[in-house]
């Protein structure tokens, strides 16, 4: 019998370590495990899970006298099948990396150099900070006299690259610390694809998974190039293209994925509303004349289409000036946008089943989208008429009962000032063609980084504790424990998993309460003024990746002291040397460095964009003195422990009582049980967030947690690669949250009776007494008997095509970006009414900047490149910082391929190499010509490959929903050096 290395690997039960013989026994291919390969090397194999990109591809690693001596794809994984991109095979080189931080460093305020500390000094030295900082600025009440437990004088950014128990122990300390400025890269990446997820249908943000891009008929990627950016999950795509699905790709530049699509097309960046919006138009106009064609049962039953909505309600289509109905010059006052009551039925709305009253949200989507005709969406977006149809009708027809499609997008969708709106209106394309909740459809909301999902639903945002949306942090107004308005079960046995021996009641008062936005864009208006004392930065490199990057770097200037962990001397943790364009004799900010473990070298899990949690083991030693983040966060909460050991003011109690007891060094297993949650009168593990009580019975850290480590183990390293559904669900590979959901919404799979609208395709189906298939979204019966609805996070149970809990409106409405050529061609309204500007640098001119500017991503380097400018493999693959311009302003300018130019914006400058290129052609928008380049920015001033920081160039506005900034579209000029 030959044996290919899958069966081996199968038949040596990877995973648990170790590799064992194999031996065939007999003629009739019988197999047995007798002892050990006599190999002449010790060598491990254990699995781990990639550490770049939110696809969450395994890898194995062969481990020989803890050191790493090779990596490769784990062909057990259902989700990569064995494969890794350049990044994936180039991990082997971060654990052998001369590059590394070995050791705690030390800046002392006004010095040139580090110095070395021990670990035990610097860690007591980081506590005393801490505690300095929190105490002379706490803030016990606010000025109106309501309890708050605060501090704004410490400010903490986030990784999204750490195991989720280490971010749960971050969020857990920093909420204990009573800090409430907390930022991670996720809210600079993909925040507006959740906020518009939850407002559309309820969570966010991939509603399907990977996997189940196979079984789609059609797939539209729009704002992003998955092809590189995500590229062994773009084998789905290749996948589904090959059993005859049609490919769409929508971008301002012609990329990889563009290459794979059967159709692209180009869009100048920021008008994605536009284009969105003419194909919901084209949908609505053709569902009318050709009903059949769609599912309307779906639309009326499953979304608010038939809705009625206040009669006072005007959007764009009657007012003329852009803007909706109770606008008071700079914001809404929501009270039109409201439902009718059904004043025959209590809690009811009133309907419409015909969708044709002029009130109801069809309607009014109707007439909002009719003005987004082929001629205006070509006139704002500069993309081709004739491309745009076929792209109308190609999509359309995904509405078709039995028809799949999938709207595929990640940061380029996200990353503008109407980011939010952007998102909803994919999402309102899916729920009118009935996308959603089906195999092969979905929102698919790309997260860029490994466990930015994982890290960010541990609360590693100022609005989220561990758990996202339903246990938000209290805000002032909730004074006491029963004033708090989101879900009580889960607040209260989130409190007795951090405060196990203190009544919840009480230790609701621990937790800061939240008044404003705490985000990273305020976060660093707050440094720039002096009000932000401390900074831990911790693996993330806001220097690189935040939007006018030389402002922030003057702003740490301001700071006392600033911690960063990392596994590199960042630009970050180097903002006061030479190279960063500093004299550090000016600068007084005293710098802690602290040497990181990578996730090769720990153990724990993973959430990758798929909502899919998987269990990662330590490969290689973790070189010289560095330390985990769990080892970290856990000596940093045992020493202030002790320093506020036998205080007794209120704000010494929410650390002297907080529950730590993972053990020194500590237990990642115990961490995650504590996230699953415990029985506290049985002292057993839940199995369901079902049973969360607000008693205080139960204890659960993370309820969306909750399920993954029960007393039948640990879900998240499950392996088993059966798959009994045909559609890919693999229910026994890791753990989905929630309770091993593979497909969000999934009720809406099925008929009012429970039967599937694609048989051929069943996600879920009812046999009369019980769902079978996938994890139900909601265990009632069908709606037929049960009268649920399955949009459940939603409060009627239907999926919003009006959205009135966005802020700057209902519907999406395009407006151009902050920065434009063009005035907006459907409105007087130029920009997003409610934009947040904390720009101080005044907005570029179009005589001074005549030339669109939006970023992109690489394969072979990931984000600020922090992680991968280190690497010989892939800083031989990508060396240089470049710009990429299109021949025709390449000739305008007198600019050749590899010429240096220099790139400004009203923020600054940059010098980089010039990359002329057929990918992007100019725009013909509103009568005018448009140049568009795009830059990568992953580059800066530290590392193995230096070039100048992109995001010197880009702007602080960012979409009001969220805060995310406007990457992807600002305006600059360019010459030759
Ligand atoms: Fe897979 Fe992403 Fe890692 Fe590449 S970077 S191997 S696609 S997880």
């Amino acid at each position: 019998m030959e044996l290919n290395r899958r069966d081996f690997l199968k038949l040596s039960g990877v995973g648990v370590g170790g590799l064992f013989l194999y031996q065939i026994l007999g003629g009739d291919r019988a197999l047995a495990f007798p002892g050990r390969i006599p190999l002449k090397k010790r060598i491990g194999e254990r699995t781990t899970i990639c550490s770049y990109c939110g696809v969450g591809c395994s890898a194995i690693m062969a481990v020989e006298d803890g050191r790493i001596i090779n990596i490769e794809g784990d062909p057990d994984s259902p989700i990569n099948e064995g494969s890794l991109c350049s990044k994936g095979a180039s991990l082997y080189q971060v654990a052998n990396n001369e590059y590394r931080l070995t050791k705690p460093k030390y800046r002392q305020p006004g010095t040139a150099e580090w110095a070395e500390m021990d670990w035990g000094s610097i860690i007591a030295a980081i506590a005393n900070r801490i505690k300095e900082t929190r105490d002379s600025t706490f803030m016990e009440k606010d000025k109106d006299g309501n309890k708050v437990n605060r501090t704004e004088a410490i400010a903490s950014l986030e990784n999204v690259y750490a195991n989720s128990e280490e971010a749960y122990l971050m969020s857990k300390l920093l909420r204990a610390l009573g800090i409430v400025y907390i930022g991670n890269e996720a809210r600079i990446c993909v925040s507006s694809a959740i906020a518009a997820d939850n407002e559309t249908v309820g969570r966010g943000p991939m509603s399907n998974h990977w996997i189940d891009l196979g079984n789609s008929d059609c797939i539209m990627i729009i704002g992003g190039n998955m092809a590189e950016s995500f590229p062994v999950a773009f084998k789905w795509v290749t996948r589904a293209k090959r059993k005859g699905a049609t490919i769409i790709h929508v971008d301002p530049r012609f990329t990889r994925t563009s290459a794979k699509a059967d159709l692209y097309v180009s869009v100048r960046p920021g008008t994605d509303i536009a284009f969105v919006g003419g194909i919901i138009r084209f949908v609505i106009e053709d569902m009318e004349a050709n009903p059949g064609r769609y599912n309307i049962t779906y639309v009326k039953e499953y979304t608010n289409a038939s809705f009625l909505v206040d009669p006072q309600f005007a959007g764009p289509a009657d007012r003329l000036d852009g803007l909706f109905s109770g606008w008071d010059g700079s914001k809404y006052d929501k009270k039109t946008w409201a439902y009718q009551p059904d004043e025959n039925e209590p809690d009811s709305i009133k309907k419409d089943p015909t969708l044709t009253d002029p009130h109801c949200v069809f309607q009014l989507l109707k007439k909002h989208f009719a003005r987004y005709t082929d001629d205006k969406v070509v006139e704002i977006t500069g993309t081709d008429k004739d491309a745009f149809q076929e792209i109308c009708r190609t999509y359309a027809a995904t509405g078709q009962i039995g028809k799949a499609g999938a709207i595929v997008f990640s940061s380029g969708a996200c990353q503008h000032s109407t980011g939010t709106q952007i998102v909803r209106a994919f999402g309102i394309l899916q729920l009118l063609l009935g996308n959603m909740g089906i195999a092969g459809g979905g929102l698919d909301g790309i997260t860029g980084a490994s466990n930015g999902l994982g890290c960010t639903l541990q609360g590693l945002v100022n609005n989220w504790l561990p758990g996202a949306d339903s246990v938000r942090p209290p805000t002032s107004s909730e004074q006491t424990f029963s004033d708090y308005g989101a879900t009580k079960e889960r607040l209260a046995s989130l409190l007795k998993a951090w405060y196990r021996d203190t009544d919840h009641s009480t230790s609701f008062d621990y937790l800061p309460k939240r008044d404003g936005d705490y985000s990273m864009l305020p976060m660093f208006e707050a440094i720039q003024a002096g009000s932000i004392k401390g900074l831990i930065c911790w693996g993330m490199n806001p220097l690189v990746s935040g939007p006018n990057s030389g402002m922030m770097r003057q702003a740490l200037e301001k700071l006392d002291w600033m911690v960063v962990i990392d596994l590199w001397e960042t630009e970050t943790a180097a903002f006061w040397k030479p190279e960063a364009g500093a004299n550090p004799a000016d600068i007084g900010t005293e710098v802690f460095l602290l040497p990181a473990a990578h996730p090769l070298e720990k153990e724990g899990s993973i959430c990758n964009s798929s909502r899919w949690n998987q269990w990662r083991y330590q490969g290689a030693d973790i070189p010289g003195e560095a330390k985990s983040d769990l080892w970290i966060a856990n000596k940093l909460a045992l020493k202030l422990k002790e320093l506020y050991g036998g205080q007794t003011e209120k704000s010494a109690g929410a650390i002297s009582h907080l529950t730590w007891d993972y053990g020194d060094p500590p237990d990642v297993h115990l961490v995650t049980k504590e996230m699953n949650g415990y029985d506290l009168v049985t002292s057993k593990l839940l199995s369901n967030p079902g049973s969360l009580k607000d008693d205080g019975t139960t204890s659960c850290g993370n309820w969306l947690w909750c399920g993954m480590y029960t007393e039948d183990g640990n879900m998240a390293a499950r392996r088993d690669t059966s798959d009994a559904s045909g559609i890919g669900l693999f229910p026994g590979w890791g753990w989905a949250w929630p309770l091993n959901r593979r497909i969000m919404y999934n009720r809406a799979s099925v008929d009012l009776d429970g039967n599937p609208w694609d048989s051929s395709h069943p996600v879920i189906l009812w046999n009369g007494s019980d769902w079978e298939g996938d994890v139900p979204d909601g265990g009632w019966p069908p709606v037929s008997e049960s009268g649920k609805y399955p949009f459940i996070m939603k409060p009627e149970g239907r999926g919003y095509l009006f959205g009135p809990g966005s802020v700057d409106g209902p519907l999406p409405e395009h407006y151009e970006p902050w920065e434009s050529l063009v005035a907006n061609p459907i409105s007087p309204q130029q920009n997003n009414p409610i934009i947040k500007n904390w720009e101080t640098v005044a907005k570029g001119t179009k005589a001074d900047y005549p030339i669109v500017a939006t970023t992109h991503r690489l394969v072979e380097h990931l984000h600020t490149g922090s992680i991968t400018r280190r690497l010989p493999w892939l800083v031989e693959m990508m060396p240089e910082m470049f710009v990429e311009l299109s021949r025709e302003l390449a000739e305008e300018r007198g600019i050749v391929n590899g010429d240096t130019v220099i790139v400004d914006s009203a923020r600054g400058s940059i010098r980089v190499k010039a990359v002329v290129t057929a990918r992007l052609k100019p725009y013909r928008s509103n009568g005018t010509n448009i140049h568009c380049i795009s830059l990568p920015w992953s580059w800066g001033y530290m590392g193995l490959a230096k070039g100048d920081i992109g995001n010197v160039l880009t702007v602080r506005v960012a979409d009001p929903n969220t805060g995310i900034p406007e990457y992807r579209a600002f305006l600059c000029n360019i010459r030759k050096d």
